[in-house]
């Protein structure tokens, strides 16, 4: 286990800054509880992310994600609400309160709300490994580090997340190219939208492997039993998203579907956002999810005699 404990009992431990967990901030710091709220990176969640809002209520004209995200943390600054730093590495049941593990220390509390959202899921093509992180990517953020303009990258996928990171990449000058293995998943209006920016798009390439060829990368793919080759200079990967559930320790995943979640068969234990869904994963969604389960946890907590 962990290190020292840090803080005295919380009534509730949220994990996660996106914005499920803010959502339970909020209302949390409303409800005069005392809660902590604990992230490992920068607060905001995916939605710094998104290219471009369009349905979240009050804002007619759409938002790019990083000026929804910063809205979000003037939100969370308005009230006053500190986060601590941290990456939870495991969240446990003891008799009658939760531990909860981070790389600097323990903590307590009464009800946890995990809402730690999703990681890319890395896929197996020769080669993905070896380059991951020089010319391979699964975030948007990393890749754009260092991207001079210019560029020419490869976005592996059909769903949403890929046709809306495509759009973004040519939006800062960068010539895209998009490979799907079937019929892109995503909206119309983003295929619509990647058509009419000049992305290329192949649909029907099976990935094979990826090399490095005259200053270039290469990604060759299995087009009906034709081989094919893509040539660019970095490759992002955006082939779905895993739930970040392994911070739970495995007597609580055996329990988290009991109930209708937010509620877990753990009572305390509350998933939310995208970490509780497979596949309706949106910010309207996560938001609900979180102030659900941040009145839940007040509730369960008044029953247990906390005020
Ligand atoms: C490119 C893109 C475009 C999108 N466009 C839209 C859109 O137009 N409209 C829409 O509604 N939705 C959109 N989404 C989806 C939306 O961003 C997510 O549904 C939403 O952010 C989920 O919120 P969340 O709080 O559940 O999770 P997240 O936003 O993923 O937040 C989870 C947080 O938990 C933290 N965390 C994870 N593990 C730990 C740990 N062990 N310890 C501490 N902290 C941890 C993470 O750092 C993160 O900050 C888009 C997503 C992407 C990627």
């Amino acid at each position: 286990m962990g290190g020292a404990l840090l803080a005295e009992a919380n009534d509730v431990i949220i994990i996660g800054c996106g914005p499920a967990g803010l959502s339970a901030a909020i209302y949390l710091k409303r409800a005069d509880r005392d809660f902590l709220l604990i992230e490992e990176g920068e607060p905001g969640g995916l939605v710094a992310d998104a290219n471009f809002v369009e349905n979240y209520i009050g804002f007619p004209e759409g938002i790019d994600g990083f000026s929804l995200r910063n809205r979000f943390l003037d939100h969370l600054r308005s009230l006053d609400i500190p986060h601590v730093e941290s990456r939870v590495k495991k969240v446990r049941r003891l008799n009658h309160h939760f531990s909860i593990e981070t790389e600097n220390g323990d903590y307590e509390s009464s009800a946890v709300i995990i809402a730690a959202g999703t990681r890319p899921k890395k896929i197996r093509v020769k080669g993905a490994k070896a380059f991951e992180g020089k010319k391979v990517f699964y975030s948007l953020r990393e890749l754009l580090l260092d991207s001079q303009i210019d560029q020419r990258i490869i976005v592996l996928g059909g769903g949403d997340i890929a046709f809306d990171y495509a759009i973004n990449l040519r939006t800062r000058g960068h010539r895209v190219t998009i490979i799907s293995r079937s019929v892109p998943k995503c909206l119309p209006l983003l295929r619509r939208r990647a058509e009419e920016r000049g992305i290329d798009l192949h649909i029907g390439y099976s990935p094979l492997e990826i090399l490095e060829k005259d200053d270039s990368i290469a990604l060759s793919c299995d087009f009906c039993g034709e081989a094919k080759e893509i040539r660019g200079d970095k490759i992002l990967i955006a082939c779905g998203r895993v739930p970040n559930l392994e911070i739970l320790d495995s007597k609580l995943r055996r329990h988290l579907y009991g109930k209708g979640l937010p509620e877990t068969g753990i009572p305390g234990l509350y998933l939310v956002g995208d970490i509780a869904r497979k596949r309706y994963r949106q910010i309207g969604i996560a938001i609900g999810d979180g102030l659900l389960a941040a009145m839940m946890a007040d509730s369960f907590l008044k029953k247990r005699g906390r005020r």
